[in-house]
């Protein structure tokens, strides 16, 4: 499934850039306009595969960004509201605009602590 995937890879990506010493308490994502990604079912994949890791029991924050209309003839990038109708006439300059929209997603940030020691002082 889509979301086990992105929730494996933000595991591996997060344990990957984690310092020794460490453990993961929050992960922020950021998602493009076009990525439908359901932050429930990811959370429940993240906190399944992260059990027993450094990463068990992290937050999972889900930015969505939004599309952009930019205009083809005086280059204004006004930001496209979800949900909204796509408006394609430039506010500015009355011009074309394209809408651009990504597919991307990435770990943006993330909060870590440090490992309580097991006993050794
Ligand atoms: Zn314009």
């Amino acid at each position: 499934m889509h979301e086990a995937s992105i929730a494996h890879g933000i595991l591996r990506g997060a344990l990957a850039a984690l310092p020794d010493g460490k453990k993961i308490t929050r992960i922020t994502i950021v998602a493009g306009a076009q990525v439908s990604v359901v932050l429930e079912s990811l959370d429940l994949y993240f906190q399944e595969l992260s059990r027993g890791s450094l990463a068990e029991g992290a937050l999972l924050d889900l930015q969505q960004r939004a599309g952009k209309l930019v205009c083809k003839s005086c280059g204004q990038i006004h930001e496209h509201v979800r949900g909204t109708p796509v408006s394609m006439i430039c506010k500015t300059c009355g011009g074309a605009n394209r809408l651009d929209i990504t597919n991307e997603l990435f770990l943006e940030s993330m909060e870590v602590e440090d490992l309580q020691d097991g006993g050794a002082k």
